[in-house]
């Protein structure tokens, strides 16, 4: 019995979690403090400078944080992990470590809307170039590689539409390439699909959307597979190379399968800052706990309206990645055989119009920007999240002005079907 190695259930409960050492709480306390006492100064001096793990300022590392982590390191199957303030802030602290000015990423062009955002404008501002490629054409992923590539990014379920990412065949470009492939696993959570089984070298999350679950905390976080070797090339400094921040050491070589989970702390969290808030782990932590039951709900209420809206007279077409036939479906039969998500796209006969009166009438469903709520939730992404983009590129990222994207969340599936039927007629 000692020796099974625990389900994802159990650990979605358990990983990372004692009962506390000093009170006896079951529950993860929430430690709602910036620093910690030192024993005496060698333990400070050891702790500064990396020879010791242990409790500094929290803006480097909190006990509660802790636990998250190693739950969502667990549930990812990774070696360790960093958590942040949010998705975002886990994407510009991963690909700190991997760019300087003047490197480059490559993209999938379909994207978090948000990220499309993040990638043009802001990783410009840093001197970082970014080659955008097809999701569901690999080969353009390997046209784009060039000598300054330092890493390829994707979804594993991609936004908008909840198109599926054939992941392996991404990995297999980046390991030909030499760079390490980053996977935003956003969409699936680790219960549909856990990337570094797919040769994934580092995965990120919103942990905004699924983990947390209830639409009431924001966060993020970095998972480290513990795959992929930094030094190879000299590609990768902030990894391979002596720090001069800390007396000379060079990550890899003193944290091995875990060093970029320790450079994005001691280097990318420690210097740009964005620190997850105890209060918002422990909120997340809650969330984490249900997560197979709710992503359970969440693909068998979504598979059954994707179903009925196929059959709607009044829908012009309903891409779902678990209905037969859609696009996607045999990449969804591999990738993710427990359901396809909760995310997806249709279209009405009526076109925008009729998408933005379908938008103003609903009301169990909530028009808001976000995913992965208990609540149902609805948006015109050509008018919000995908506004920015020019027509052309709205409908290539899978977000034309006719598109009304859901994200089901776990009511009772004949109350959203009614609600979707009074507002579309
Ligand atoms: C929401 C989201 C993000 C950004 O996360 P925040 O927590 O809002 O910063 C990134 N990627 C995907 C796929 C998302 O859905």
């Amino acid at each position: 019995m000692t020796d099974r190695i625990p389900g994802f259930a159990t650990l979605a409960v358990h990983a990372g979690a004692q009962p506390d050492p000093t009170t006896g709480a079951r529950t993860t306390p929430i430690y709602q403090t910036t620093s910690f006492v030192f024993n005496d100064a060698d333990h400070a001096a050891s702790l500064f400078g990396l020879q010791s793990f242990g409790n500094i300022y929290t803006r480097i590392g909190n006990p509660t944080n802790a636990v998250l982590e190693e739950r969502v390191a667990a549930l990812e199957g990774g070696t360790a992990a960093l958590a942040v303030a949010s998705g975002h802030a886990a994407q510009v602290v991963t690909l700190q470590q991997l760019l300087k000015p003047g490197d480059e990423v490559i993209a999938a062009r379909k994207l978090y809307g948000g990220s499309i955002n993040q990638f043009t404008h802001a990783f410009k501002s840093f001197g970082w170039n970014v080659a955008w490629a097809d999701p569901d054409d690999v080969e353009t992923f390997e046209q784009a590689v060039t000598p300054r590539t330092r890493a390829i990014f994707i979804e594993s379920i991609a936004n908008p539409r909840g198109s599926i990412t054939d992941i392996e065949a991404v990995a297999a470009v980046a390991r030909k390439a030499g760079v390490p492939l980053i996977v935003d696993n956003t969409m699936a959570s680790p219960y549909l699909i856990r990337p570094i089984e797919h040769g994934a070298d580092i995965v990120v999350q919103s942990l905004t959307k699924f983990l947390a679950g209830h639409g009431n905390s924001l966060g993020g976080i970095i998972v480290d597979a513990g795959t992929f070797d930094w030094s190879r090339d000299n590609k990768y400094p902030m990894l391979s190379e002596p720090r001069p921040e800390y007396h000379g050491i060079k990550l890899q070589e003193t944290f091995g399968n875990f060093a970029f989970a320790i450079a994005c702390r001691v280097l990318g969290l420690r210097d740009l800052g964005p620190a997850l808030s105890p209060f918002n782990a422990f909120m997340i932590l809650t969330g984490i706990e249900t997560l197979p039951l709710r992503m359970q709900k969440h693909c068998e209420n979504s598979q059954a309206i994707a179903e009925w809206l196929a059959s709607h007279p009044k829908v012009a077409a309903v891409n779902y990645a678990g209905l037969p036939g859609d696009k996607y479906n045999k990449l969804a039969r591999k990738y993710t055989p427990k359901g396809a998500g909760a995310v997806f796209t249709f279209s009405l006969k009526g076109g925008y119009d009729a998408g933005v009166n379908l938008v103003s009438k609903l009301k169990l469903f909530s028009h808001l920007a976000n995913v992965g709520d208990t609540r149902s939730l609805v948006i015109h992404p050509a008018s919000t999240t995908h506004s920015q983009l020019d027509d052309d590129a709205k409908t290539r990222a899978g977000a034309g002005p006719d598109i009304v994207r859901l994200s089901i969340g776990i009511e009772d599936k004949e109350d959203l079907m009614a609600d979707l039927d009074q507002a579309m007629t």
